[in-house]
């Protein structure tokens, strides 16, 4: 059974101190439109808001406000027809105050510009949050994996290592997997860079999320999942609920949604309803998620698992629609699918007490506004998913140092990041009297300030 206490007042949410958006100056200055629906001006506003609060100097949200670098390469592949395609690649550096860019590269036939300048700008805010020495960058190739042949993806991912190659290092700029890329483009992407770098020390070391048999780090795989589940066990109690009484929704099956969900069901937690790009299901009784993960890992997604219903007792869903999906009454909601699907219209139907943002940028300014007004908690993604790159630092740690960490190793540090970060949030957020996504950044800002204060800006 769900446990339905009101929620605690300890850390209950409270708006921004302004609903406008993009009030400050810096966009006049840098002369950058005012448009609510661009995900770069959403994700930089909710910085720059958290900025003014925490008394940014105005210099700091100048150079933060755009990415340091911003490259777009094309390139030629052969595909298997004999045809040649151009494809188009992008990697932005946004910030290295801290410590090397680090950031995922994209496969999705949306990728843009401004995507890729949003995702890394929040992982720059979300290596400070963790304490982990990186900057932060993001990059991706504009193309549709799911309709290319492995081949294909090889060759795509060889000649986009090349192509920027020169940017990038395992001392300058540390790609990794994200949405459409895996361990395997990893190894892939490595190989490359380390075969036309062989003057540089450990060139394997330029991506982390490699397979484990090429230098790629024990629990990798699941630690996005994981850092999710860890940051609710840190928060849940305040909120008044008991993990092992929780039920769920999983917005995406992938990497992030299906650890999330195998990781908290074995804490007890109920997962009765799941959607991904194939449909939606729901089971109340809780849906076995290992069960469910070979079956997405067979078949390419959630649909189709309701047919093992009649086989094993409890086991698969019934089709629902999507908004019955979101409207689904759950104690957490976690979205880890693409970004902006929280919006104002899905927000309206949600019936959740926390949002634990496993994807990044999931949820609108509106859909935010929404849920913070009904009360709902809202868990932000530089805090929850930050489980990946913090274990993508130690796999380069490890690279660095020639060494190999066992699983219980890895999982107790993460543990330890994660629930630091939980609670660099939670003391800010009571000192500043705001939302939590706020008080993450200003968590996140604080570090960052700390860090050109004692740099200084050359020359
Ligand atoms: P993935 O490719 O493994 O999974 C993406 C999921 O989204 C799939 O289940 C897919 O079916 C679903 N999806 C796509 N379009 C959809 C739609 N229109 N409706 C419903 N579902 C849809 O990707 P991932 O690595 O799990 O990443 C998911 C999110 O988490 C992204 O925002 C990513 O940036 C973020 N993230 C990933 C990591 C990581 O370590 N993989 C780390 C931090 C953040």
């Amino acid at each position: 059974m769900a446990h339905h206490s009101a929620p605690a007042t300890i850390i209950a949410p409270t708006s921004r101190p302004h609903d406008g958006f993009q009030t400050s100056r810096v966009y006049d200055e840098l002369g950058m439109q005012r448009d609510p629906n661009n995900v770069y001006l959403q994700s930089i506003d909710a910085v720059l808001t958290a900025a003014e609060m925490l008394n940014l100097p105005h210099y700091l949200q100048l150079i933060l406000a755009q990415p340091q670098n911003e490259t777009m390469v094309h390139f030629p592949v052969k595909m298997d027809d004999g045809n040649y395609a151009l494809f188009k690649g992008y990697r932005v550096q946004h910030n290295n105050a801290l410590g090397p860019y680090k950031g995922g590269l994209r496969y999705h036939e949306h990728v843009s510009l401004d995507d890729v300048k949003a995702l890394a700008l929040l992982m720059t805010m979300k290596c400070a949050l963790v304490r982990v020495p990186y900057g932060g960058g993001k990059g991706g190739v504009k193309c549709d994996p799911y309709k290319m042949s492995r081949d294909e993806l090889m060759r795509v991912t060889r000649r986009f290592a090349f192509a920027i190659a020169h940017m990038i290092g395992p001392d300058t700029d540390i790609p990794a997997p994200d949405v459409g890329t895996n361990a395997q483009t990893m190894a892939w992407f490595s190989d490359t860079y380390a075969t036309i770098s062989k003057s540089v020390p450990d060139a394997m070391a330029v991506v982390t999320g490699k397979p484990v048999e090429v230098g790629g780090s024990l629990g990798r795989e699941k630690a996005t999942g994981q850092g999710v589940v860890d940051v609710l066990a840190e928060v849940l109690p305040e909120l008044k609920l008991d993990f092992a009484k929780c039920t769920a929704s999983v917005l995406g099956y992938g990497n992030v949604g299906s650890w999330a969900a195998r990781l908290a069901a074995q804490r007890g937690c109920k997962i009765i309803a799941v959607m991904d790009h194939t449909g939606a299901l729901r089971n109340d009784a809780g849906f076995d998620t290992e069960a469910l993960a070979e079956h997405v890992a067979k078949h390419g997604g959630v649909a189709g698992f309701e047919k093992a219903a009649g086989k094993t007792k409890g086991v698969g869903g019934t089709p629902i629609s999507t908004k019955e999906f979101y409207a689904t009454k759950v104690d957490i909601f976690i979205p880890a699918a693409l970004e902006q699907m929280v919006n104002e219209e899905s927000a309206g139907w949600m019936d959740c007490k926390v949002v634990a943002e496993g994807a990044n940028a999931p949820t609108t300014p509106a859909g935010e506004r929404l849920l913070l007004k009904r009360g709902i908690e809202i868990l932000p993604a530089i805090l929850c998913n930050a489980g990946g790159v913090t274990v993508s630092y130690f796999e380069w740690v490890q690279n660095k140092t020639k060494s190999a960490w066992d699983i219980e190793k890895v999982d107790e540090e993460l543990n330890r990041h994660m629930v630091m970060a939980a609670r660099r949030t939670r003391l800010a957020r009571q000192k500043y009297e705001c939302d939590m996504r706020t008080a993450a950044y200003i968590a996140a800002l604080e570090n960052i300030g700390k860090a050109y204060q004692l740099r200084g800006i050359f020359p």
